[in-house]
């Protein structure tokens, strides 16, 4: 007989309260907790840990239960809606009602009283922190070599080519070199990409892609009518050693790091904000940062 692999998952929404009345959340948050102990306490009749995916809004409001459930050996995860951040609906404003304001402004200086940290200069003001993280990408060094150095963090272009391939052409990302294809499910086919060291242009270059467009009719030779459809660039935020910087600041007071990614940035995004979490919130870090460390 196959294996039956069970799992007891709960979507711990928001209460109707701090929401909206048409929400799918409890009426209010003493009903949210009886009804996450209930369907707790019957997957422990029959043996069986929960997962709880819980809203932003209701892990802020009700840590001490999932703290516990945690204890008892549930799992608890974030249940993210990255569009609540967004400005198309809403204005960003269903996140911010429970995290404050989220400012797009620039950052234009760091503002640095003695050896301490004490926010940004913005373009719609001074934004005051008790705590400030510069993770501004390529930017990053530009806002830290006003004060200091500015820890190697340069631009890296890299361009990508879209070819207009056709669908079941190839089924599964491929790789050689420094290039690599990634099929779309409508046939259209990503080849990447430049490593190009031009300062802040983001623009892309006639040469490159063509160079791109090649490697990938070289790789798949049944793209050689496949016409280019678009290109675009992006700059990566390069580090000596493509390693990211994760941590304080060595000598300024409050100040965290965290650009560097470099070609990396996607795969390493959560275990590099969870240990930069850590570092700043002063709690046993997730793994030793002493390899990430700005020095
Ligand atoms: C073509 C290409 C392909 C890639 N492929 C992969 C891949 O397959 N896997 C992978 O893991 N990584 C990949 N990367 C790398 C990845 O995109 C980066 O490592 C990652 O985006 C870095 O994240 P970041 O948040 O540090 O910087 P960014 O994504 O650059 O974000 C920095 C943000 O800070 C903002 N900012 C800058 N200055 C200021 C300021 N003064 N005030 C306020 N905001 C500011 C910028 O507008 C930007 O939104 C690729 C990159 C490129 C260009």
């Amino acid at each position: 007989m196959k294996e039956i692999s069970v799992v007891i998952t709960m979507d711990c929404e928001p209460s109707t309260a701090t929401s909206h009345p048409k929400a799918t959340g409890p009426r209010d948050w003493a009903m949210g907790e009886r009804a996450v102990l209930g369907y707790a306490g019957i997957a422990k009749e029959y043996g069986f840990p929960c997962t709880f995916f819980v809203h932003p809004e209701t892990i802020l409001a009700q840590a001490d239960l999932f703290r516990q459930l945690e204890r008892e050996g549930h799992c608890v995860g974030l249940h993210m809606h990255p569009w609540k951040y967004s400005y198309w609906r809403y204005r960003g404003e269903r996140y911010r009602a429970h995290f404050g304001d989220l400012s797009d402004a620039e950052a234009t200086a760091l503002r640095i009283r003695g050896s301490r940290v004490e926010g940004a200069e913005t373009e719609s003001g001074f934004q005051a922190a008790g705590a400030v993280i510069v993770a501004a990408g390529a930017w990053s060094g530009m806002l830290l070599s006003a004060f200091g150095p500015g820890f190697g963090i340069e631009p890296v272009r890299g361009q990508i080519a879209l070819l207009r391939g056709r669908p079941g052409l190839l089924a599964a990302i491929v790789g050689a070199d420094c290039h690599y294809l990634i099929p779309r499910r409508d046939g259209r086919i990503l080849a990447g990409s430049t490593v190009e060291r031009a300062g802040f242009d983001k623009t892309t270059t006639r040469e490159a892609v063509d160079e791109l467009a090649a490697a990938a009719r070289s790789l798949i030779p049944a793209l050689s009518g496949a016409p280019v459809e678009t290109a675009w660039a992006g700059l990566r935020p390069g580090s000596p050693g493509g390693i990211p910087l994760i941590g304080p600041h060595p000598s300024v007071e409050g100040l965290f790091l965290n650009p560097g990614h470099y070609r990396n940035g996607l795969f390493l995004a959560p275990g590099s904000a969870a240990l930069l979490a850590d570092l700043v919130l002063q709690r046993p870090p997730l793994l030793d940062p002493a390899p990430y460390l700005p020095r």
